[in-house]
């Protein structure tokens, strides 16, 4: 009763450091000066926490296989702010009250069972935010203007087959 009680203890922080790290990170590589996309090996900092000693390394990096041997300076800046780091909320934050470009509808954060929302690119394709390498997002964000997932795939039919697609004027009479 007692070793369940224990197990069920320790196994608190574990499931807490394996949820709280799992996750795709950008983190200014201190190398480079520049954004790099990570994983935390989270099943392994679970263990660790579960057994009392923290231990956070790396499981991918954006400059791996080159760079593998690297001393992982960047997971300071995971462990002071996990939250800030990931992708998701990166991403989410970029969108929240911005309006799409075509149809001005203001976007919110992300949602996990929504459709992604897309960026339009300075060539006018609009692109899901997925599609793209997480290490070039915050050069993206500077470059791309945000487009609602409903624009996107309209945008896109359109873009591929310009054919099918009439546009027709609204008429002032018909709207009266
Ligand atoms: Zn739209």
């Amino acid at each position: 009763m007692l070793a369940v009680g224990l197990f069920a203890f320790r196994a608190i922080p574990g499931l807490r450091a394996y949820f709280g790290f799992r996750g795709k990170r950008l983190i200014t590589c201190p190398e480079t000066h520049k954004a790099a996309a990570v994983d935390v090996a989270a099943g392994e900092a679970a263990v660790g926490a579960f057994l009392s000693e923290p231990t956070l390394r790396l499981k991918e990096c954006s400059r791996w296989p080159e760079r593998q041997d690297c001393g992982q300076q960047c997971l300071q800046q995971i462990e002071v702010s996990p939250e800030n780091c990931l992708v998701w909320n990166i991403v989410s934050t970029w969108y929240e009250g911005k309006q799409c470009v075509f149809c001005h509808k203001t976007l919110s954060g992300l949602h996990h069972l929504d459709h992604a929302p897309a960026l339009l690119s300075p060539d006018h394709k609009s692109v899901e935010w997925r599609e793209l390498r997480p290490e070039q997002l915050l050069d993206v964000f500077s470059t791309h203007r945000p487009v609602c997932w409903n624009c996107h795939v309209t945008e896109t039919f359109r873009r591929l087959h310009p054919e099918l697609v009439v546009d027709r004027k609204l008429e002032p009479k018909r709207i009266t």
